[in-house]
């Protein structure tokens, strides 16, 4: 049987770190981390999502502070609520929750975060850096961030000789996963919708990583035996077994059937979703060390 990749606990470890690496921050320079969220309109999964990060940020220690706007908000309120932010020294991380409404350009908002303050990191500037190796210097998107988190984790950071694949090429998760892998020096294969013989692929994987937000879709004969498998999907389905109209969420992973096959594999929920919340408050407790002049915490 796998072992059960506990993100839960591994999330509050670097929760707690987090918290007494602020606490010494505050000490030494007087600067409190502050982290600004925004939302804009009623989806009820980013409400509950904003409300765990604010919650999270409270527990380290942080100047939190969250933004709630109507779903009529035009683009240019938005972009200069995000300037107002950039310039308010309190404030050294900028999270604006995604999806926006339709009317307005993401892509526009993104980029007038200030790329000190892009917690996310999704900003070009931020994007490019992590392309280019320069780790040192970038934020990193917080799921993929947290996903090598655990991975470390199981196998150490050297990933040298292992073959690894990642399911999915998204912005936020398949693209800057690849990149953390190739700079962790595994070998990497990005598959998508379009990609021919995905479980064959999968099969040769040491290290596989599943974004795809197809639930279950990954079965234990796509899986190589005694590999490390990160399931990033959250997907909500029926379950019936719990009563009329209840619901339960599940991964991109068969996780009862894989678990007879992989050496280590992520729960859904309890795996890689708590160490994204984590992450975001890694990069703010990195972003106020940088704006006081003071070496980040590794
Ligand atoms: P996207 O929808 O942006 O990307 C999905 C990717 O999966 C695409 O690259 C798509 O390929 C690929 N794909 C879709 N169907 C198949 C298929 N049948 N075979 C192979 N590849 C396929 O999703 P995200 O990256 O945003 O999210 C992925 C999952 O991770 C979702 O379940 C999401 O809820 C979850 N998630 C979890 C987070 C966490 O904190 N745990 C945070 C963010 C996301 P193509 O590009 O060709 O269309």
């Amino acid at each position: 049987m796998a072992v059960t990749i506990d993100g839960k606990q591994i999330a509050e470890d670097v929760v707690s770190k987090v918290k007494a690496s602020a606490a010494e921050l505050i000490e030494a320079t007087g600067v409190t981390p502050g982290i600004a969220v925004v939302i804009v309109g009623e989806d009820p999964a980013s409400q509950v999502y904003v409300a765990s990060k604010g919650r999270k940020a409270k527990e380290c220690g942080f100047h939190s502070v969250q933004h709630t706007l109507p779903e009529q908000t035009s683009e240019d309120e938005l972009v200069k609520l995000v300037e107002t932010l950039n310039a308010d020294p309190a404030i050294h991380g900028i999270l604006v929750q995604l999806p926006l409404p339709k009317h307005i350009d993401s892509g526009r908002i993104i980029q007038t975060i200030s790329p000190d303050k892009d917690v996310d990191g999704f900003h070009f500037i931020n994007v490019g850096k992590l392309g280019t190796g320069e780790l040192e210097t970038a934020f990193v998107p917080c799921t993929p961030e947290g996903s090598m988190l655990l991975i470390d984790r199981i196998l150490g950071r050297d990933l040298s000789g292992l073959n690894a694949v990642v399911v999915g090429r998204s912005n936020i998760v398949g693209k800057p996963m690849f990149n953390l892998l190739l700079a962790h020096n595994a070998t990497v294969t990005i598959a998508h919708s379009k990609t021919k013989d995905l479980p064959g692929l999968c099969r040769n994987a040491d290290i596989l990583v599943a974004a795809v937000g197809r639930p279950q879709m990954i079965k234990a004969d796509w899986v190589k035996p005694g590999a490390t498998v990160i399931d990033v999907g959250i997907n909500r389905i029926p379950a019936p077994e719990r009563g009329e109209g209840k619901t339960r969420l599940v991964g991109d992973v068969d996780f009862a059937d894989v678990a007879g096959v992989a050496g280590a594999l992520t729960p859904v929920p309890g795996g890689v979703g708590p160490m994204t919340i984590a992450m975001l408050m890694a990069n703010t407790l990195v972003a106020a060390h940088r704006s006081a002049g003071k070496t980040p915490p590794r």
